[in-house]
């Protein structure tokens, strides 16, 4: 099958096996470049496929010499269809993993289910045994209450007032205004059921009950602030309230983790392309003036950047550096005052015009192509390639 790109608003419908290897073997080369650190050994990520969770994965693995289950939710290749991202970014990881001599395991479904727990936990006893770190990474629009049965879906939506601001239609490059209507009390709630912070509780729970947690054991989940620009669809907005929530999670599990001497981080981490962000309104643009103002400043990063930078946070010295709220703040490049300002002057004056001269719609572009495979020149995308891949 020859696969191309086929990108229907935010999202692309395709992926391409060899290009997201491609996008492993780069973050895994970029790891190994890195310093290596002593951290963790035994690592459960949840929501380890994409993003965040994908370079938590390359960098503990690559970077501590750590053993890793991973739990995703990807879809298969059937039908002519191909697989979805993470999928193929799964199958990579784990070959490379077992060829450095690594365990790499890894499972597939509803993170949010009883039965997903309980099934990873038998893998992490059989596998791993205790774990020293767990990363919660899971982004989800969706989730199935596992003790109601009840499906809540999660809205990018501000709260009290319509929110109005510029947003870029990445696709075209046209720039335009976009009003967002406010979230009702319920749409409000349901998005912390979806992304706040109970389904980590019940994860650490979960692994409690049944003794895998080892002594000094560390538990990560990622959070964003951002700055005003984006302040009343992020962190004012629905997906801020959530936050709120995951936060104050980690408050409450280290507290449950003191048998163990271990503790609850939430790390505070860069906006960049995912498929999660590039479905926020407004953020893509404020993405892509950030990114020529970081570029221009030596300062870009890409997930797996953040993921080393935040290993060495968290093991590299006695203490872990933390804001007054105990959070890690892996941000501080971006919210640097200099670099807010220079992407402050810019989003005034930003039209449709000028959009590709004062921001970086084509790294925007680029990185999210790349997240599907596409895009890496060292890939022929004309040679006919087999969409089934497994790894077991
Ligand atoms: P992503 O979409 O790239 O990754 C989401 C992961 O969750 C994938 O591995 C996916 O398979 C998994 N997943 C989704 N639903 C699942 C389910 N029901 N069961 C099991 N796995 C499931 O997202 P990301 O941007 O890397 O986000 C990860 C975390 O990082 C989120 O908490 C997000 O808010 C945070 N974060 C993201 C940014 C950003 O700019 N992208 C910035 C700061 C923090």
């Amino acid at each position: 099958m020859i696969i191309k790109p086929k990108i229907r608003g935010f999202i692309c419908t395709t992926a391409h096996p060899a290009g997201c290897a491609a996008h492993v073997n780069r973050q895994i080369d970029y790891i190994k470049d890195s310093t290596a650190i002593q951290g963790a050994k035994k690592v459960l990520v949840i929501g380890a496929s994409t993003g965040y969770g994908l370079a938590s994965r390359i960098a503990a693995s690559f970077g501590m010499g750590a053993d890793t289950i991973g739990v995703s939710f990807e879809r298969p290749a059937s039908e002519g269809r191909t697989a979805s991202a993470g999928w193929y970014n799964t199958v990579a990881f784990e070959r490379a993993a077992r060829a450095a001599g690594y365990i790499a395991e890894s499972i597939n479904g509803d993170a949010f289910s009883h039965e997903m727990k309980q099934e990873t936990l038998k893998l992490v006893k059989e596998k791993l045994g205790k774990v020293d770190l767990i990363v919660y990474s899971v982004a989800s629009p969706r989730r199935t209450h596992p003790d109601t049965g009840e499906t809540f879906n999660s809205v990018l939506k501000p709260i009290g007032q319509p929110f109005t601001n510029k947003t870029v239609n990445t696709n075209t490059g046209v720039v335009s205004e976009i009003t967002l209507e406010p979230a009702t009390q319920e749409e409000i709630e349901n998005t912390i059921t979806v992304m706040g912070g109970e389904d980590w509780s019940l994860w650490l729970k979960a692994l409690e009950e049944a003794d895998l947690l080892a002594d000094g054991v560390t538990t990560l989940a990622y959070s964003y602030i951002g700055p005003e620009i984006t302040e009343a669809i992020y962190r004012k907005g629905t997906i801020g309230q959530a936050k709120n929530d995951l936060e104050a999670t980690a408050h409450t599990l280290t507290k449950q983790l003191e048998r163990y001497h271990g503790k609850a981080y939430v790390s505070v981490n860069k906006a960049l392309v995912t498929q999660s962000s590039s479905a926020i309104p407004v953020v893509p643009l404020y993405i892509s003036l950030l990114f020529k103002v970081m570029k221009e400043k030596g300062l870009h990063e890409g997930c797996i950047e953040q993921a080393q930078r935040l290993f060495e946070k968290l093991y590299s010295g006695s203490t872990v550096e933390t804001d007054e709220e105990g959070r890690i703040r892996l941000d501080n490049w971006e919210m640097r005052e200099d670099v807010q300002e220079a992407v402050k002057a810019a989003w005034s004056e930003i039209t449709t015009e000028n959009v590709s001269e004062r921001g970086d719609l084509e790294q925007y572009r680029l990185d999210f192509l790349q997240l599907f495979g596409f895009g890496f020149d060292e890939i022929d995308y004309e040679l006919d390639v087999d969409p089934e891949v497994h790894t077991h």
